[in-house]
């Protein structure tokens, strides 16, 4: 029996994936989703909605202490957000390289804050850094019936047979 991870389980992959407020009155929206869909992932969950400032606090709990953390919240809350599910091979940590460097300072061009930003408070996106914060970003803002089930008809060409 083969201990290689079939293609099946390999695509389950999925991360969490927001437009922070900067990024929709920017009017990037459709440019970032751009960049995710044409690289082959597939888009499982998307809304808009503007996240209370206790719902921000909850997301970036890990950053709590930190001198920029209140502001964080503040600006997270401050407007919609548009929060989303992308699913495919590699893609929490390829989700990232498309995203760049937390300070689009340091983010290489063609990256999505190193092409769309400047400062590191107004960095337009967020992306999951690892698998369990993607399955506990994705249950803290989508219920399980959010997540849509469906074939892409792409990934037969995106992928080889296991
Ligand atoms: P990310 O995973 O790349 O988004 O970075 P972190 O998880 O470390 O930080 C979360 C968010 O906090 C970042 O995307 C920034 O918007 C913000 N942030 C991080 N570091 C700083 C900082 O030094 N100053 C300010 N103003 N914001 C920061
Ligand atoms: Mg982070």
């Amino acid at each position: 029996l083969s201990q290689t991870p079939t293609l099946e389980a390999a695509e389950l992959e999925r991360t969490f994936i927001a437009i922070k407020p900067d990024g929709v009155q920017r009017g990037l929206i459709s440019e970032i989703i751009h960049r995710f869909e044409r690289k082959g992932y597939k888009l499982v969950a998307i809304k808009l909605l503007i996240p209370s400032k206790e719902f921000a606090e909850t997301h970036y709990d890990d950053l709590r202490g930190r001198p920029f953390f209140n502001g964080l919240c503040d600006f997270l809350s401050s407007g919609p957000v548009v929060a989303m599910v992308w699913e495919g091979q590699g893609v929490i940590k390829y989700g990232r390289k498309l995203i760049g460097a937390t300070s689009p300072h340091n983010s290489e061009p063609g990256t999505i804050r190193g092409d769309l930003a400047i400062s590191v408070g107004r960095n337009i996106i967020h992306g999951s850094d690892g698998p369990e914060t993607a399955k506990a970003e994705i249950a803290l803002w989508f219920k399980p019936e959010e997540l849509v089930n469906y074939t892409s008809n792409a990934e037969k060409w995106l992928y080889e047979p296991s």
